[in-house]
């Protein structure tokens, strides 16, 4: 049973800290950008990188994609990847994949179909892509193990979700959903060490798509 850590809403102020946890246990992940919070915290995110952590694109101001036309969405989306791009170029560390997570899981209603065509124009590559190769394969990553952590802030509730979807888990692969910023490190570190600690076995989620 592998999972593969995934945390939106990057990078926050407290992410220098959120790393050393993360480095110290070992676990790898991905960290969903906001292009707002790499223009603050850009030195923080090129740490990440530096600490061998991928940088995927979450948006530039983290709007719900079915408020958003076409060419509003590719804007969103250039927009983040020329700071991701920045960072990678700051940390010295070659890009290795392209990754975009959709703010609130909304992947734009209607324009669903359009918005999966910036994105494999744009040469993203989702977690299916690599399970059937096909082109019709969602380019966006979504996840499947999540403890709502963004609507609590309390460590035994959380922890209690957390035990709830790790029970619910069937899949061999799951996608864990998490966030930096909303939490503060006492409870971005609890996450980890639960996660760490639990059945699963913790892989680089890059390697759903190679
Ligand atoms: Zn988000």
């Amino acid at each position: 049973m592998n999972a593969y850590l995934t945390i939106d809403d990057a990078p926050s102020a407290t992410l220098d800290e959120k790393l050393d946890t993360l480095v110290a246990r070992g676990v790898p992940a991905v960290f969903f950008c906001e292009g707002r919070r790499l223009d603050d915290h850009e030195a923080l995110a090129a740490r990440a990188v530096e600490a061998g952590y991928h940088l995927g694109n979450h948006t530039y101001s983290h709007p719900h994609a079915s408020d958003l036309s076409v060419a509003e969405f590719e804007a969103e989306v250039a927009r983040t990847e020329e700071r991701i791009d920045a960072v990678y170029e700051r940390a010295g560390v070659s890009r290795p994949a392209k990754l975009f997570r959709f703010p609130f899981g909304d992947d734009g209603g209607e324009r669903a179909p359009a918005f999966q065509r910036v994105l494999r124009e744009g040469g993203f590559v989702g977690p299916a892509a690599t399970a059937s190769g096909d082109e019709s394969d969602s380019r966006d990553w979504s996840w499947t193990l999540d403890a709502e952590d963004w609507t609590t802030d309390d460590r035994t509730e959380l922890r209690a979700r957390f035990d709830a979807a790790t029970r619910a888990a069937t899949g061999d692969e799951e996608v864990v959903l998490f966030h930096d910023a909303g939490n503060d490190v006492a409870l971005f570190s609890a996450f980890v060490a639960w996660l760490d600690d639990s059945a699963f076995a913790l892989a680089d989620p890059l390697e759903l798509v190679r």
